[in-house]
C-alpha cells in the first residue's frame, strides 16, 4: 500500500521544504565562507604589516626622498653600506620584527639567515615603492644602497605600468604603509629606444614584446619630435600621472598628501639618480 494521496503531496512539500533549507543552509555556508576567508587574507595582510613588530619606522615622503638621495650618494661616492644585510644587522632585525627572533642569535649559519630571510617575508615595512626598467644597470636596492626590507620593488622593461603592477604598489601603499612612490627610468633606456624605433618603421615587436611598445606608444606619439632621453622622461610622467590619477587607492592618498609620486632619472656613466618633480 502506498501512501493516501494527502500524505504522498506532504511527502513532496516536506521534500522541496528540506531541499529550500538545504540551499538556504548552503548559502550561508558560503557566505560565512567568503567572510572567513575575507577574515583570514585580512589577518594575512595585517600580519605582514604588523605595527607591533617594525622593522623601522614609516618615513614621511620627503624624509624617503631624503634617505635615497643620501643612499644613492653613497653608491656614487663609492662607498655603500650595504645596510640591513650584516650578520649584526639581520640579527638586530629579527628580534625587533617576529616572534620566533630569540631563536636566532648573533652569528647566524647559512641555515639561519636562510630562515631569517624566510621569514622577514611576512612582516615587511619598506620606505620607499619604486617602479624601475628591468634592465640589469640600474638594480634600485645598489643605485639606493639599501637592503634587505628597505624597497618595495616592481620592475617591467621600460618602467611601464599593468595592473599586475599597479596592483603590487597599492598593496605596498595600502597594507604595507609606504608613502612614497618612486617612478625611475634611465639613461638609453632600451625599451623606450626600442617602442620608438618599432613605431617609426610602422612595424610590430616580436612576440610579448610588442606589449610594452603598445604601452610606450601614446607617451612616443606625443613628444613626435623628442630624441630618446626626451622620450624616457616623458615616459617616466606619464607613469607618474597615472599613478597620481588612478582610483580607487592611490588617488585619495596623493591628494590628501599622505602619498607622493615623484619620478626619476638613474645617469648610467655617473650612477646619479636626479628627481624629477619634487612634488
Ligand atoms: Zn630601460
Amino acid at each position: 500500500m502506498g501512501w493516501p494521496p494527502f500524505a504522498s503531496h506532504l511527502r513532496i512539500d516536506l521534500t522541496s521544504l528540506f531541499r529550500r533549507v538545504n540551499r538556504r543552509m548552503r548559502k550561508r555556508q558560503f557566505a560565512f565562507c567568503l567572510v572567513a576567508a575575507g577574515l583570514l587574507v585580512a589577518n594575512e595582510f595585517t600580519r605582514a604589516a604588523d605595527p607591533s613588530h617594525p622593522d623601522q619606522p614609516i618615513l614621511a615622503p620627503a624624509e624617503a626622498i631624503s634617505r635615497l638621495r643620501e643612499g644613492n650618494g653613497r653608491f656614487t661616492a663609492g662607498n655603500p653600506q650595504h645596510q640591513h644585510e650584516s650578520v649584526d644587522e639581520r640579527a638586530y632585525m629579527a628580534k625587533n620584527s617576529y616572534e620566533n627572533a630569540g631563536t636566532i642569535s648573533l652569528g647566524l649559519t647559512t641555515e639561519q639567515a636562510a630562515k631569517r630571510r624566510a621569514e622577514l617575508t611576512k612582516s615587511q615595512h619598506p620606505f620607499a615603492i619604486i617602479l624601475s626598467c628591468s634592465d640589469s644597470r640600474v638594480p634600485p636596492e645598489i643605485v639606493f644602497d639599501e637592503g634587505l626590507g628597505d624597497l618595495f620593488i616592481v620592475r617591467l622593461a621600460g618602467n611601464v605600468l599593468n595592473d599586475e603592477g599597479l596592483g603590487s604598489i597599492e598593496y605596498g601603499v595600502d597594507i604595507l604603509g609606504a608613502r612614497l612612490i618612486v617612478v625611475l627610468g634611465h639613461q638609453s633606456c632600451g625599451a623606450v629606444d626600442a617602442a620608438m624605433k618599432t613605431i617609426a618603421a610602422k612595424r610590430k615587436a616580436p612576440g610579448h614584446i610588442q606589449s610594452l611598445v603598445t604601452a610606450i606608444e601614446p607617451v612616443v606619439q606625443a613628444t613626435p619630435k623628442g630624441d630618446l632621453e626626451t622620450t624616457i622622461k616623458a615616459n617616466v610622467k606619464h607613469v607618474v600621472d597615472a599613478l597620481r590619477s588612478s582610483t580607487p587607492i592611490l588617488k585619495a592618498r596623493v591628494d590628501s598628501g599622505d602619498v607622493q609620486v615623484i619620478g626619476g632619472y638613474y645617469m648610467l656613466d655617473t650612477g646619479t639618480v636626479t628627481f624629477l618633480d619634487g612634488r
